[in-house]
């Protein structure tokens, strides 16, 4: 069970942190630093680092951490003790593998599915702070009806149910018709999903106004994707950036995205040869399994407009594709996002497709025949040379993500 008054406490600290400046900021994350060395020396991976600088702490990729798992937790807790609670967390059960301490798994894009773990005190002061960055001030008094569209039903939302939140799971593989007919029953004012799950719904069009606020994450949403489900629901789709090492970013009530400076260190490492970054996450809050400088897959660009919320955290494109998705033609570097863009434009915001680049060889799926010769002209204006193979698909499975533009070197 989740602590309510640490659930409190976290969401009062959060909007506290959220009228700070840069430079305060700044200093709450060194303090946080600092305050992190015991957890350091408790966990073997990191152990020769506690009370020194983060800057002396090496780079890591998200893989190598899932891979040494029981070096990168300061808990003790091995892969297999870890694994079995997480697979009893899959089918319904409370996932705990002992004193409190919650296991997950993680729906990531590589091959190693992530396991994090996290305490009940972790569990409320995340749930406290996603409340703060992501619902209105008054939330805590006046409550909210949220919608999830996850993989899993996840034991963190139960826990916070109660008369003012409530809350509906919806399993990502019901069809459009039945999640439309669950959300019109249930009136939400909050929903969130992935884009895929977001744009079937956008296709039915359910009533519900009671709908304040759209948030999607786990997979990149096109631009004019964003536009389309925006027009269709009534109510525009806003992004979240939620990764197995943290919750990175969140969008503010403008729907301008910003980094969490208030509780990570987020470093960004330069692209070669494109103005985008990766991040490196230091999650400050994390002590059970903690992430420092942990190089994320994910391409973030910074946007250097301020927003008008007050929150000073930095503010970034909705993250458009990893880094291994670039792809590399005789036109140059291409960001999967622009080739994203490129492909919406051909086919328009409602179409399903996926493609696949690759130096000689990019392979198109769509559903329809006119969309696979539509995305084939565009395909040629970016890699002339490929051979560009159409195949016209009866459904695109999409597990555990949708990633409707790739690249294959060895294609
Ligand atoms: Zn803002």
């Amino acid at each position: 069970m989740i602590p309510r008054h640490g659930l409190l406490a976290a969401w009062a600290d959060t909007r506290w942190a959220m009228r700070l400046s840069k430079t305060a900021l700044a200093r709450r994350r060194a303090r946080l630093w600092a305050e992190m060395a015991p957890i350091l020396a408790k966990t073997p991976a990191l152990s020769g680092y506690a009370g020194r600088s983060l800057q002396n702490v090496p780079i890591v990729d998200a893989a190598a951490i899932r891979t040494a798992f029981a070096q990168w937790n300061s808990a003790g807790i091995d892969h297999h003790a870890a694994m079995a609670a997480a697979e009893e967390a899959e089918r319904g059960g409370a996932g705990i593998v002992r004193d409190g301490i919650a296991v997950g798994l993680s729906t990531g894009t590589s091959d190693v599915r992530g396991m994090f773990l996290a305490s009940a005190a972790e569990r409320a002061r995340y749930i406290g702070q996603s409340i703060a960055r992501l619902l209105p001030v008054s939330a805590p008094v006046v409550g909210a009806r949220i919608a999830l569209v996850l993989r899993a039903e996840s034991a963190l939302y139960r826990d916070v149910a109660n008369g003012r939140f409530a809350f509906l799971h919806l399993a990502i593989d019901l069809d459009s018709h039945a999640m439309s007919e669950a959300l019109e029953r249930f009136r939400p004012t909050i929903l969130i999903a992935p884009p895929r799950e977001l744009s079937m719904i956008a296709g039915v069009a359910p009533r519900l106004p009671t709908l304040a606020r759209i948030f999607w994450g786990a997979e990149p949403m096109g631009v004019l994707e964003r536009a389309w489900i925006a027009d269709r629901l009534g109510c525009r789709p806003d992004p979240i950036y939620q990764a197995t090492e943290g919750f990175i970013a969140a969008a503010c009530r403008f729907g301008t995205l910003h980094l969490n400076d208030d509780s990570l260190e987020i470093e960004l490492e330069p692209v070669p040869l494109v103005d985008a970054y990766r991040p490196i996450v230091t999650d400050l809050r994390r002590h059970v399994q903690p992430i420092v400088r942990v190089r994320l897959d994910d391409i973030v660009r910074l946007d250097q407009r301020a927003c008008r919320c007050g929150f000073a955290g930095r503010v970034i494109a909705p993250v458009g594709g990893r880094v291994q998705d670039i792809w590399t033609t005789g036109t140059g570097l291409h960001l999967p996002e622009a080739i994203d863009r490129r492909f919406e434009e051909a086919v328009g915001p409602a179409a399903r497709w996926e493609v696949q680049g690759g130096p000689s060889m990019v392979t198109i799926k769509a559903l329809e025949p006119r969309d696979g010769e539509r995305l084939r002209t565009a395909a040629r204006s970016l890699n002339a040379d490929a051979h560009i193979d159409v195949r016209i698909m009866r459904d695109l499975p999409c597990a555990p993500k949708r990633r409707r533009v790739t690249w294959r070197p060895d294609a």
